[in-house]
């Protein structure tokens, strides 16, 4: 299997190339050459398969062989998911006669993203190993420094992921004072030798800014092999199709007497951010698992649900322009603070993967190779838009094509805190964290335009320990509810007592940073 990127060029790449570069450099997205599709006997040889069993079934697929065998695939991911807490590693927790919610936040920080970068960072380590093995004795060892800016709730599964791991450092700038104490105490608590927190006296846009002139600094980038783990990465997605897969097999167990799985429809429910989750869901779909329309679920931040209405895709909706005033616009004014801000975000970085293969179904060409090439055309040219007019409007046959795999629904601080409590009072009872409960409103509120066989997964991303404002605001008036007895880990106790490591920068300033990670190679080197 090799990769192409969403914008064209004959640039093909394998997998391991694919998972090492991260952003193509004409500014597009790499995916696969074409959808592979699902063993004909699947459903019966897959259904008893463990998640290790299926991510080596489900990954063989998008890997050559001769790029990583099957023992060593097998063997990668069982290292990955040894970390999870549970034994299914994304359990199927039942809340409701035909609604479900998959736990994804079994890994080691507690949110959905450890499933995929547990996973990318043991691949960085086997192709850097396996790369520097070749080298002739006292040549120069290939490394990556990863970095990366985090506003506090995912730079730790990033920290995680690589921590320990050979020939990679990482190094994760968070802004000063602004991060909540226990994100803080999660990522500065990793005192491994390859993992450097940075905190930022600036904002978390700052930060940001930092992060992004580094990664433009062509000379700097050279010599330290600057690395990215963000969502755009290959990886990260094709590590989330496994637990589509599994969750269709544990319904089955759920089904009442005499109901076949080929009786029901499965609608999949995905609190929505920079879109990696659901595109995930999205390949499952095309591979083959028999799957009713995916829902998108946002939150303010909703230029996924306006696009869904409109085929306009636009940074900033007419209203908010009104309101802000449209000279006062920055990137940073239109992002919407919310109560779920693992998915404030202005444009979803993986949507540019749907939009190739919207545009791609859409496409006009008398062989699949125009048909493709003209996909790649409309996809830069869009994305050039987007960028310099802050919006597009997609050609009707485009949001048709949108339309037949997914709806997508908005869903509001109040109702997620309802949504909370609605859960906590429930049978059964559930404690929510606020991006699961964004999933399951919109559930409940698309469930009415369902057939009566549907059944629902909400696909649950973080634990709720790891947004307690939230948690704490939707109960706050609950008398038998306590957080720290009902809702913290174990894990999370004594975390802010434990040593820490972090490195201070006094100005968000990018030769300050850069004057951190130099002296940190300097001092390994
Ligand atoms: C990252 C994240 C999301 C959004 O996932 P995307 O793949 O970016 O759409 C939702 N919830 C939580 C808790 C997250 O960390």
């Amino acid at each position: 299997m090799r990769y192409f990127s969403t914008r064209g060029g004959s640039q093909k790449l394998s997998f391991e190339e694919t998972v090492l570069t991260g952003l193509a450099p004409n500014g597009g997205l790499y995916i696969p050459e074409h959808i592979p599709q699902l063993p004909k006997d699947w459903k019966t040889e897959w259904g008893s398969y463990s998640f290790v069993d299926l991510s080596v079934a489900v990954l063989s697929l998008y890997i050559s062989p001769d790029e990583i065998s099957r023992d060593e695939l097998r063997s990668l991911v069982q290292k990955s998911y040894q970390t999870f807490r549970h034994p299914d590693v994304t359990p199927l927790v039942k809340l409701g006669e035909k609604k479900f919610v998959l736990e994804l936040f079994h890994g080691p920080t507690f949110a959905f993203k450890d499933v995929a970068l547990q996973l990318l960072g043991n691949l960085f380590e086997f192709f850097l190993l396996r790369r520097n093995a070749k080298k002739p004795r006292g040549a120069e060892l290939e490394k990556l420094t990863v970095v990366g800016a985090t506003s506090g709730d995912t730079g730790s599964a990033a920290i995680y992921g690589l921590r320990g791991k050979s020939n990679v450092s990482i190094f994760i700038l968070h802004p000063k004072g602004r991060v909540s104490p226990i994100q803080e105490a999660q990522m500065t608590t990793v005192t491994d030798s390859n993992v450097h927190n940075v905190a930022v006296k600036g904002t978390f846009d700052d930060c940001q800014d930092v992060v992004k002139s580094l990664f433009a600094d062509k000379e700097f980038n050279a010599k330290h092999h600057l690395g990215a783990v963000n969502s755009i990465n290959w990886a990260r997605i094709l590590a989330q199709t496994v637990y589509y897969f599994l969750s269709y097999f544990h319904v089955q167990k759920h089904l009442p007497a005499g109901v076949s799985i080929d009786d029901v429809e499965i609608q999949y429910v995905v609190p929505t951010g920079n879109f990696g989750d659901i595109l995930a869901g999205y390949y499952a779909k095309h591979m083959g698992l028999p799957m009713g329309k995916l829902a998108v679920a946002t939150n303010a931040n909703d230029i996924l649900a306006r696009f869904w209405k409109s085929g306009r895709y636009e940074k900033i909706d007419s209203e908010t322009r009104l309101s802000v005033g449209a000279q006062k616009i920055t990137e940073a004014s239109g992002v919407k603070e919310t109560l779920s801000p693992a998915m404030d975000i202005l444009v979803s970085s993986n949507f540019e993967r749907l939009l190739w293969y919207l545009a791609y179904e859409a496409a006009i060409g008398t062989s699949d190779e125009e048909k493709r090439n003209n996909a790649s055309l409309a996809l830069d040219e869009w994305m050039h838009k987007v960028k310099s007019d802050g919006k597009i409007e997609v050609p009707i046959p485009v949001l048709e094509a949108a339309r037949r795999d997914f709806v997508a629904e908005k869903i509001s601080d109040e109702l997620t805190l309802e949504t909370i409590r609605t859960h906590f009072h429930g049978q059964p009872h559930y404690i929510a964290d606020p991006h699961t409960a964004v999933g399951l409103a919109a559930a409940k509120t698309i469930v009415s335009n369902n057939t009566p066989n549907t059944y629902q997964i909400v696909l649950s991303t973080a634990h709720p320990a790891k947004f307690s404002e939230a948690v704490s605001r939707a109960l706050e008036n609950v008398s038998n509810f306590d957080f720290d007895r009902d809702v913290l880990p174990a894990e999370f106790r004594g975390l802010l007592e434990r040593e820490k490591r972090v490195l201070q920068v006094e100005r968000p300033d990018v030769e300050l940073v850069k004057e951190v990670i130099e002296d940190v190679a300097r001092q390994s080197a």
